[in-house]
């Protein structure tokens, strides 16, 4: 059943979530303590079903297992070809399974069908593939020294890898961080959001099933405060891959402090400006890309394009076009093929999403379009594609992120004006640029501070470019050959011969 239509997805639906249970050492177990956390979908805020409740015993266990795998050399000890062929047999049995993937992981968190399809297991699979290949592609190196020396940089692997990740594309970000550790030769310890956690185990599964030794990747669900802290705590754990909120990135970076100054690498939250500028190629299309850029998946998107900034002379007429394209949204039950936006993630979302909302209007910003909960009488958390226009950089909807389908316009009248803009808040994960000037598109591009910059275009951009946020947006790159250096060390043999 791997075809996209209504009656597939209809079957999926309908089957009942199997238990969920932490994957340590190869077998699948409830929490140490017998705790569960109940799951709700956000679809109709009916009961999904359980997860264990884990606390730092499961992790203990985990690590263990982990840190046992990695030094038997059962993976770290493979020849990378070997590695390779069962990740490639991993990608291999997610896209095979891909439906059923994406279906569960939309009852879990909201997100729209196609979208979950494309950017959840179809993703993932491709990004595993690429690291699979690279483990054999990759080499290391000989430095240039006097001729009675001969000086090597190996890549080593790091150990054991901790990985916290958030709800709103499990899979994808997941493997971003997963599969260049697992290349690299690494074990793994990952906990994904309590949020979202159905999909990820499934997948860990077919990682088991693609012949993935027990140990090599572990999985431990439960609360962040409790999971997530044990793992950031822990002295066994050698690098720390987060994505998510700054306010957790901060927590990791002192537990790192105090305990054994283990590296982390944050990917956190973005504000990314998105400007357009009257000569713009096509500015229909424009449109069509910004409305796109901030409101497909509710506007839970790191990068999501939430600040749009349109040269004063088409700004009217722009924002016209962009109204147009929000307001044809369908916003509705996510696995329904006649909607193309699902729900947020939780009723924290929407709540969060209404108050930034009433907020930027009691500060001054004036109602475009949307701005309303909608089908309330659904159980679920559905929110009107919203604009702001008439918004000032001491905003909060300026300068925080509200992670929900909400986009904050003004106009500009220069370049600089433009660069000022783009780079008022603390963040620099993403931007975008439309001219047809070439020279200028340069020189945005150069000026513009975050970690990627578009041009005409928004998004789009694959696994073989790094996303690597700068400022508050967080250090190191996911994505690209370089996210293997996050979980390598380097080993400098210097040998007189
Ligand atoms: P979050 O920070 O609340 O949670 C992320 C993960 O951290 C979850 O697994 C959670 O259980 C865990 N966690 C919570 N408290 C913890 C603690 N004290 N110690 C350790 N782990 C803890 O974020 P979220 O609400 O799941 O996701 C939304 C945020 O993620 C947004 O800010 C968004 O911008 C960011 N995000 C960034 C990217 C990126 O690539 N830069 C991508 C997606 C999302």
């Amino acid at each position: 059943m791997t075809q996209l239509d209504q009656s597939n997805i209809d079957a999926l639906r309908s089957l009942q979530i199997p238990k969920g249970c932490n994957i340590i050492d190869g077998t699948f177990e409830p929490a140490a303590t017998g705790r569960e956390l109940e799951v709700t979908s956000p679809i109709d805020g009916a009961v999904l079903g359980s997860i264990p409740d884990s606390d730092h015993t499961d992790v203990d266990k985990a690590v263990d297992a982990a840190r046992h795998s990695f030094e038997s050399g059962v993976w770290s000890g493979l020849a990378p070809v070997m590695r390779k062929k069962v990740l490639l047999k991993w990608a291999e049995l997610i896209e095979a399974n891909a439906l059923e993937i994406a279906v569960l992981g939309a009852r879990d968190n909201g997100t729209d069908i196609r979208m979950a399809l494309k950017g959840e297991p179809v993703s993932a699979a491709a990004t595993i593939r690429f690291y699979a290949e690279a483990t054999d592609k990759v080499n290391g190196e000989i430095t240039p020294t006097r001729p009675d020396v001969l000086s090597l940089i190996r890549k080593e692997p790091v150990g054991v890898v901790g990985v916290i990740i958030p709800w709103n594309f499990p899979l994808m970000i997941g493997a971003w961080k997963v599969a260049p550790a697992l290349a690299a030769g690494n074990s793994v310890v990952l906990k994904p959001s309590e949020e979202a956690t159905f999909s990820t185990l499934r997948i860990a599964e077919l990682a088991h099933e693609a012949g993935l030794p027990p140990g090599v990747l572990n999985v431990v669900t439960g609360r962040g405060s409790v999971v997530g802290e044990a793992l950031g705590l822990h002295m066994d754990v050698d690098v720390l891959a987060f994505t998510g909120s700054g306010h957790v990135g901060r927590k990791l970076m002192e537990y790192s402090g105090r305990s054994n100054l283990k590296r982390i690498y944050l990917e956190l939250g973005g504000k990314s400006p998105n400007i357009v500028f009257a000569d713009a190629p096509d500015l229909e299309d424009t449109a069509a890309q910004t409305a796109a850029s901030i409101f497909r998946n509710n506007g839970q998107v790191c990068v999501a394009a939430s600040r749009l900034m349109v040269e004063r002379p088409v700004y009217d007429d722009f924002m016209k076009l962009v109204r147009g394209h929000a307001e044809a949204l369908s916003v509705g039950d996510p696995l329904r093929l006649e909607n193309n936006t699902g729900a947020l993630a939780n009723s924290a979302q929407l709540t969060k999403t209404t108050a930034a909302v009433q907020l930027a209007l009691e500060q001054g910003a004036v109602l475009s379009t949307g701005g309303a909960v909608l089908h309330h009488e659904s159980g679920g958390f559905y929110h009107q594609p919203t604009i702001l226009t008439d918004v000032t950089r001491d905003m909060d909807v300026v300068q925080n992120e509200v992670f929900g389908p909400v986009l904050a316009a003004r106009a500009f009248d220069t370049e600089e004006e433009a660069v000022q803009m783009a780079n008022e808040t603390v963040f620099g994960l993403s931007s975008a640029v439309w001219t047809s000037n070439l020279s200028k598109a340069h020189r945005m591009a150069g000026r513009i501070k975050s970690g990627q910059v578009h041009v005409n275009c928004f998004s789009g951009s694959d696994v073989t470019s790094p996303l690597s946020g700068v400022r508050q947006s967080g250090n190191g790159a996911d994505k690209s050959l370089h996210a293997l250096e996050k979980y390598e060390n380097l080993k400098a043999t210097w040998i007189q011969i």
